[in-house]
């Protein structure tokens, strides 16, 4: 997913200029697994290219985001996520911490194929979430209540 020829080309295929510096940006956020925020990738791009802009790195978000190479995971209660995983998956989010892991299984794979089937159309994008208490912040609270 995040060779440079196939990104190149999924900007061109919806018109978009594909610029060395939106190429740069993509890469790196399409390798990501953790769900970073817009100012996590940031820092990450500039740590590479110290002289990219934050608006620069924030408008190629939103063009992948619209391109539909990347997943935008908003929040009600803190800042949005992107997510490069562009197949049905879950997304195990502790509501304590914000630490979201990918849940990718055949059971999912099968159980989406059997909805899209029962449904009669092809959805054009999907977002399944379960929320938890991570390990550690278990932990976290486990040894605040013993103290
Ligand atoms: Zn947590
Ligand atoms: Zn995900």
């Amino acid at each position: 997913m995040e060779s440079k020829e196939r990104i190149m080309e999924e900007f061109r295929r919806k018109g978009f200029r594909a610029t060395p510096q939106r190429i740069v940006i993509a890469q790196i956020v399409l390798k990501s697994k953790d769900h970073p925020t817009a100012e996590q990738i940031y820092q990450a791009v500039k740590k590479k290219y110290p002289t990219l802009s934050p608006a620069t790195v924030y408008q190629t978000l939103h063009l992948l985001t619209e391109i539909g190479l990347l997943q935008e995971l908003g929040f009600s209660d803190r800042v949005s996520r992107y997510d490069p995983n562009a197949s049905p998956h879950i997304n195990i989010i502790c509501r304590n911490c914000g630490k979201i892991q990918d849940y990718q299984a055949e059971s999912i794979k099968g159980l989406w194929s059997q909805i899209i089937m029962e449904l009669g159309f092809k959805p054009i994008g999907q977002r399944l979430d379960i929320y938890r208490h991570c390990d550690q912040c278990q932990a976290n609270m486990h040894n605040n209540q013993v103290l």
